[in-house]
């Protein structure tokens, strides 16, 4: 078994490694392509790219 958590980025194919298990709707950053990844489904791990969030919170 081993410790290392790791899915591939669909924006990159990239590897993204996980210091532990993520959670259903954690938010990752992708380190290859800078893309913010959504965890969709936690076991097994499936990520998909965020929409991009704009600041644009006040009315
Ligand atoms: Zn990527």
């Amino acid at each position: 078994m081993s410790d290392t958590i790791t899915a591939n980025c669909p924006e990159c194919d990239a590897t993204v490694t996980f210091a532990k298990a993520p959670l259903n709707g954690e938010v990752v950053r992708c380190g290859d392509c800078s893309v913010e990844l959504e965890v969709t489904n936690a076991d097994p791990i499936a990520l998909e790219v965020a929409p991009e969030v704009e600041e644009d919170w006040g009315e």
